[in-house]
């Protein structure tokens, strides 16, 4: 099974024809709400691909949190794992301006109070769970904690984002970890070499048993400390219509798929696809494909 241990919010969406400046109010379209949070995202693409997932997270007793849970249950995720109550549901407030460009204010609210004694009571989730996928919008306390009661022989899959120093032992317990070309930048700072490949070494060199760097329509590069070197894996062409959520398709398929036992780039082989097929329709939760939308290799 896999577990994924994240975040989930509620993302509010108003269009705007411009920001307002300090002390201005400006009008703006019909609220759009939207369920979202890496981790909420994750489980429900491993989900309608088929996969027995479960969600460890933390959501209010509010409106957001059921809906929250609600679109867990709908896409068949296993919400026994997810707390409510001690803060208001995470929400992200976004306005989007007739360019589309979004500005967001992030209340991380319950997402902050998912704590490390949370994950020790989740003992039976891990357990069951062959993968775990963890992502930074939770405490890195709880995400080092989550890392430290992994089973011997449960693959740890960290997408670090948003990027953030890590505690000792996360990076090392990671198999892959798994970055776009903005959270490789932001790990290595100075040392990001010029090509992805030197990113994927620079990383490998940090102490994670492989790593996985996604470079948006060209697909993504594996490279694995166990055998060496680096592959590249292309992605499908598709015409992009929104490309949110992509990353947390990608990385839900390629956690799944390893799971079942599936070498790396076999894995990303098909996480490249399931991306590609995210990024043809809008929206983050509302765009990941079932198993058989995602096209044939
Ligand atoms: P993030 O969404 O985290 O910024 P990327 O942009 O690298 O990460 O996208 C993640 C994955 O989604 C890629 O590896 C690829 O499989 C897929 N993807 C993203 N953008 C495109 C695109 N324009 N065309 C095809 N696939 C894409």
């Amino acid at each position: 099974d896999l577990l994924v241990v994240g975040s989930a919010n509620a993302d509010l969406v108003v269009g705007v024809e411009r920001r307002p400046a300090p002390g201005e109010t400006v009008l703006g379209s019909d609220l759009v709400v939207h369920p979202g949070g890496k981790g909420a995202n994750q489980a429900v693409a491993a989900a309608r691909l088929g996969a027995r997932t479960a969600l460890l997270a933390r959501v209010g007793d509010d409106a957001h949190g059921r809906l929250l849970l609600d679109s867990q249950r709908e896409a068949g995720v296993d919400t026994g794992g997810i707390l409510v109550g001690g803060a208001p549901t995470g929400v992200a407030l976004i306005t989007v301006d007739p360019s589309g460009d979004n500005s967001i204010v992030v209340s991380p609210g319950a997402n902050a109070r998912l704590t490390p004694e949370d994950i020790r009571a989740a003992a039976p989730l891990f357990a069951a769970a062959r993968v775990v996928s963890v992502q930074l919008e939770i405490p890195l306390a709880t995400v080092a904690e989550t890392a430290r009661v992994l089973a011997p022989g449960t693959r740890l899959v960290l997408n670090p984002s948003p990027p953030a120093p890590l505690p000792d032992g996360v990076l090392a317990a990671c198999d892959p970890l798994v970055v776009n070309e903005h959270e490789a930048r932001s790990i290595l700072g100075e040392a990001a070499g010029p090509a992805p490949q030197d990113w994927a070494a620079a990383l490998l060199a940090q102490g994670p048993r492989s790593v996985v760097v996604t470079l948006g329509a060209e697909g993504a590069l594996v490279a694995d400390s166990r055998t060496g070197g680096h592959v590249r894996v292309p992605s499908p062409k598709v015409h992009a219509v929104d490309t949110t959520g992509a990353g947390d398709a990608f990385t839900a398929a390629l956690a799944w798929r390893l799971g079942l036992g599936e070498p790396l780039a076999e894995a990303t082989a098909f996480a490249v696809r399931v991306g590609a097929a995210a990024v043809t329709r809008e929206g983050a939760q509302a765009s990941f494909p079932t198993a058989g939308e995602v096209a044939a290799p």
